[in-house]
């Protein structure tokens, strides 16, 4: 890892006003270059190049701790993960977490097993699964104060996703782009259906000027037990 790219994600970052100290920027280089290493092998990500990484998978993975408040030792399930996005620059900046990085996809779910244990993070564990088959599992069903999930689905399937894995009085943050108000009128029958409420539409901004939004989903009562449907269905016939 350059030392370049260390300096440079810390600048880009206290920018957007995320202070990263130089021993967890050395962490993410390490990350990145896992990522791109892997990436010549197997297809994890189109975004490799320094900056657009840095800010689109790096910065914009981080605008969730710069927006919510997770308490000391939060659970937290990241689904669809793919390459790591948001969980992983998640954990190494708040190693006090308790994460599982989730994925449908094998083959980035034994990039993200070797990628945990070379980077030595602790309480994070990688799950090769649907969401709608981890959600069917005691050992997963709302059990999580906190689901993250980015460039999934719409907002009206990644609820059915995301919701039942989440506690009562928890949370799920969808991150979504530039103008996430049509998703969010088309999921507002789904959300409330599964137990959800919609908190709080935060607005950020990217460096660069790319404009995103953290949709905050909070947990106001249990998921009813038919849901989520079977695989592949949320997205086929989303509620409404
Ligand atoms: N979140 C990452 C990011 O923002 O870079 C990856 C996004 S990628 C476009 C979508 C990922 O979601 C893929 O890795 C895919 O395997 C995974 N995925 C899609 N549907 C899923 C499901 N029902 N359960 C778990 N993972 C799923």
């Amino acid at each position: 890892m350059s030392g370049n790219f260390v300096d440079r994600l810390m600048r880009l970052a206290g920018e957007c006003g995320i202070e990263i100290d130089r021993e967890k920027a050395e962490l993410l280089g390490n990350f990145k270059d896992e990522v791109v290493e892997w990436n010549n092998k197997m297809n994890l990500t189109a975004l490799v190049e320094e900056e657009q990484f840095i800010k689109k998978h790096i910065i914009d993975s981080l605008m969730i701790l710069k927006n919510i408040d997770f308490h000391q030792g939060t659970k937290l399930v990241d689904v669809g993960t793919g390459a790591g996005f948001p969980g992983i620059p998640v954990k190494i900046m708040r190693q006090d977490l308790e994460v599982l990085l989730m994925d449908s996809s094998r083959k980035k779910t034994e990039f993200l097993k070797y990628a945990v244990k070379k980077l030595g993070l602790k309480r994070t564990d990688v799950l090769c699964a649907r969401a709608e088959e981890a959600a069917r599992n005691i050992g997963y069903r709302e059990k999580y104060d906190a689901a993250v999930s980015r460039a999934v689905s719409a907002l009206n399937t990644l609820v059915e996703l995301c919701l039942p894995l989440v506690k009562v009085e928890g949370v799920f943050v969808a991150m979504k782009g530039e103008d996430p108000e049509p998703e969010i009128e088309e999921a507002g029958g789904a959300v409330a259906v599964l137990g959800g409420r919609i908190r709080d539409v935060i607005p950020y901004e990217l460096p660069g000027g790319l404009r995103r939004h953290l949709i905050v989903v909070e947990k106001i009562q249990e998921t009813p037990e038919k849901f989520p449907r079977r695989p592949g269905i949320p997205e086929k016939r989303p509620l409404f």
